[in-house]
């Protein structure tokens, strides 16, 4: 799985940052996650780059599934519509999944058929995607299939919404996207002035390679090594059991990306998760004005790596910085300085950089500059 972080500012754009929006590339297919001002300019130059590379890297609209939304702050939602519009320009067929977090009241009466309750906040997805229902942005007006989810993370209820009739549909799971077989999206909750989420994407555990060289030794038949391959037991003719599981190496355990947006420090849906390979987390204050992170439901860099011990986190990346820091390497120190002899390894995020998860757990943060990208 990589990760293509196009954004890391945070509420605004700053000097060498723009604001929330990234891509994650897994063996299924890509996901979009936010998608704030200007997100359509930023993936286009984006792909040129990586079409430079050798061998070129594909990052194509077409193999998008799903958008996941954090949350409705617009430095999140602001550039979702306008890309809509170019893909229908494009002529995109693929089907499209877009999914975000709601309130329990809003979820609550979307499904009454009711209108959204007045208190909810502006940034209300819910109140986003009817305003860009009624922008064009249906299937019938887009010219692809768009599923419009919203969901109750902590409940784990959601709705799909119905742009041509306004009716909403309550139901039994979040949907995945068409034809993702490896690869899950999971909502995790997190903490902040409106509802909100992050993402986790979780790889199948895969068993381990068939050892042929065991078999060709021991002069299996090759249906006596199907039956072994597939997991069964096997009795030899004079009555020696061969296991299955002897045959196969070391399993390889589930990888966890998790990418979330704006959060105070160790949300209890992230600190109750485990076995995270990567978190990427906003680290929108410096210890200097951690007072102004706990008033807004944000995080310092030092609240992130809280966060990543407390989900067993082997990788941590750094994101959403405030405009006031001039320099990310103040926010990299005051979390190396945190995290120091724990076995934690972080990383500072910055425009245009790609976090590769290997299979095997291993993880390459590459930075991009104007002469490419490094590791
Ligand atoms: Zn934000
Ligand atoms: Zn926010």
């Amino acid at each position: 799985m990589e990760l293509h972080i196009l954004g890391t500012a945070s509420a605004r754009p700053a000097s060498q940052r723009q604001v929330s929006g990234s891509l994650l590339a897994c063996e299924d297919g890509v996901a979009v996650i936010d998608a704030g001002e200007g997100f359509q300019t930023r993936y286009a130059d984006h792909r040129k780059r990586l079409k430079t590379q050798s061998p070129p890297v594909s990052l194509r609209a077409a193999k998008i599934g799903a958008v996941c939304l954090t949350h409705g702050h617009l430095d999140h939602t602001w550039g979702l519509l306008p890309w809509l519009q170019t893909m229908a320009l494009d002529r995109r067929e693929k089907p499209l999944l877009i999914i975000g977090p709601t309130s329990s009241d809003t979820l609550e009466a979307l499904c009454a058929g009711e209108p959204i309750p007045p208190e909810a906040p502006p940034a209300e997805l819910a109140r986003q995607m009817q305003s860009w229902h009624s922008l064009g942005a249906t299937s019938e007006g887009l010219g692809y299939k768009v599923r419009w989810i919203l969901g109750d993370v902590v409940a784990d209820k959601w709705v799909e919404i119905n742009p041509e009739t306004g009716a909403s549909t309550s139901l039994d799971a979040m949907p995945q996207p068409e034809g993702w077989k490896q690869v899950k999206i999971v909502p995790v909750a997190t903490t902040h002035t409106v509802p909100s989420c992050a993402w986790m994407f979780e790889s199948k555990e895969k068993s381990g390679k068939f050892n042929r060289l065991k078999a060709a030794e021991l002069r299996l038949s090759k249906e006596q090594q199907t039956e072994l391959g597939q997991g069964r037991d096997l009795t030899l003719d004079d009555g020696e059991v061969l296991h299955a599981a002897s045959f196969r190496g070391e399993s390889i355990r589930p990888r966890r990306f998790v990418i979330s947006g704006d959060t105070a420090e160790q949300a209890p849906g992230l600190t109750a998760l485990e076995g995270v390979d990567v978190l990427v987390h906003e680290a929108t204050f410096l210890e200097d004005t951690k007072d102004h992170a706990t008033e807004h439901l944000h995080s310092t860099a030092t609240g992130a790596v809280r966060t990543a011990l407390a989900c067993d986190a082997s990788h941590l990346v750094l994101t959403h910085f405030s405009a006031r820091i001039k320099d990310g390497n103040i926010s990299l120190s005051e979390a190396n300085k945190a995290g120091e002899g724990l076995p934690l390894n972080i990383s500072l995020a910055s425009d245009g950089d790609r976090v590769h998860l290997h299979a095997n757990g291993h993880v390459t943060h590459r930075s991009w500059s104007q002469n490419g990208w490094t590791a």
